[in-house]
């Protein structure tokens, strides 16, 4: 009799193994990330969260399968912003919200905007700069499925010198100020430098952010001059690839740029003032370049909004802003790596897709932007091996527009359709 029962135990076990039903997905038009030139009706086939074939035509769903018809939609890899900052969104308050907001207000509302990120079809994102806690708990409580939003890679906490960008004492009133040091992210010298590393890595960071140049929203006044030594930017690298983490570089002006290139950071962010000279060391030393052209665009158009930035903020805006997509046009035609990133937080959460408008206006054609924001942002983040394309054995990050991207780039802005992991947040 027992014999009996384990029999069939068996058989229903290997019968139901057999039989176990798969997400199909029916593409009209698929832009797998890798290929250049787009393929026409394409099956998918996804099994616990990965893509496990993908075939010519639209083959035939089982009864139990569940089908999905894309097949007036252009279907991508899961989109990726390598810029954001998930905690916060850019309003006259963020000067002065800190002195109001508890770490939960700021947690709670972060979840908003991860939520409306997903939704964007932006389904990995770096986070390059918070208070130090906030999307390492987001981080977790999207793993966890407490709230939907984007895969998140973050450095936690910049790192700055003393008064530079994202020293958070910056313009404090005496009693407020005080000496921010390795622990906050603030560091003067190599010693500091490694500490405020290996600080990051105990913080559970996945990467290093730091601002080796003024930043434009900073309460400081210069937007470009060059915040860290060369000893201090080598200590920094050497330390983070110690512990497998890649340097993501704020930097504006040529001269702090130049200095993190040769350091061997990973990613410039903005690059603004990058001279010929740079490209070609960043050409040589496989540097990324994040360009964040929305960003610019933003501030740019507020800093003619009288009142809207400080002071000490609005030249710097108005001047810097512009610039970067007087770069962009550079440096593309130059052949630098570029990966998609925003800077979104800057500008408000969700539109992350309006800097595909304009990387195309910058001279870059519709296949490369969208590349740029699947399999070379993979590259960037070393997780090539389980995303940024849509191929068999990788995780099934999939998202779909109406319509043809390429021939219309504005599309990018409406995204219909997301899966991450297998899992649809979005249907059609
Ligand atoms: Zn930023």
């Amino acid at each position: 009799m027992r014999w009996t029962t384990l029999t069939v135990f068996v058989v229903l076990t290997i019968l139901s193994s057999a039989a176990e039903a798969v997400t199909i997905i029916h593409a009209g038009r698929m832009i797998d990330g890798r290929n250049d030139q787009p393929r026409k009706e394409v099956s998918i086939v996804i099994e616990n969260g990965r893509i496990t074939r993908v075939a010519a035509g639209y083959i035939e769903a089982g009864p139990d399968d569940k089908l999905i018809r894309l097949t007036e939609h252009t279907v991508m890899p899961g989109l990726m912003d390598m810029h954001t900052h998930l905690q916060s969104q850019h309003s006259k308050d963020s000067y002065t919200e800190r002195f109001f907001m508890e770490q939960a207000d700021y947690a709670l509302r972060s979840t908003v905007y991860a939520r409306v990120t997903l939704l964007a079809g932006f389904t990995t994102v770096r986070d390059l700069g918070d208070n130090g806690v906030n999307s390492i708990a987001l981080r977790k409580a999207i793993e966890n499925g407490w709230v939907p939003g984007p895969r998140i890679f973050t450095s936690g906490k910049s790192l700055a010198t003393t008064g530079g960008h994202a020293d958070p004492t910056n313009a404090l009133r005496g009693d407020f100020k005080r000496d921010a040091g390795p622990l906050e992210g603030v560091i003067n010298g190599p010693d500091d430098a490694r500490k405020a590393v290996r600080q990051r890595y105990k913080d559970g960071a996945d990467l290093i952010k730091l601002t080796a140049t003024g930043g434009v929203l900073s309460l400081a006044a210069s937007g470009q001059n060059p915040q860290f030594t060369a000893e201090e930017l080598q200590a920094i690298v050497s330390t983070a690839h110690d512990y497998n983490m890649i340097v993501a570089v704020h930097a504006h002006g040529a001269e702090g740029m130049k200095r993190a290139v040769l350091a061997g950071v990973d990613s410039i962010e903005h690059g603004t003032y990058m001279t010929d000279e740079i490209i070609e060391l960043m050409k040589k030393n496989g540097t990324y370049w994040v360009p964040t052209n929305m960003a610019g665009e933003w501030v740019a158009e507020k800093s003619k909004e009288p009142g809207y930035f400080p002071e000490i903020v609005r030249p710097k805006a108005a001047a810097i802003g512009p610039q970067i997509c007087d770069t962009f046009k550079k440096a593309h035609a130059a052949g630098v790596k570029i990966a998609f990133g925003t800077d979104t937080g800057v500008s408000p959460h969700g539109q992350n897709a309006h800097e595909f408008e304009l990387m195309v206006a910058g001279g870059m054609p519709p296949m490369k932007a969208i590349q740029s924001a699947t399999l070379v942002s993979a590259q960037l983040l070393k997780i090539e091996d389980r995303l940024g394309t849509i191929e068999e054995k990788k995780l099934a990050d999939i998202v779909a527009v109406k319509g043809d991207p390429l021939t219309d780039i504005s599309t990018m802005k409406n995204v219909v359709f997301v899966m991450k992991e297998g899992v649809v947040f979005k249907g059609p």
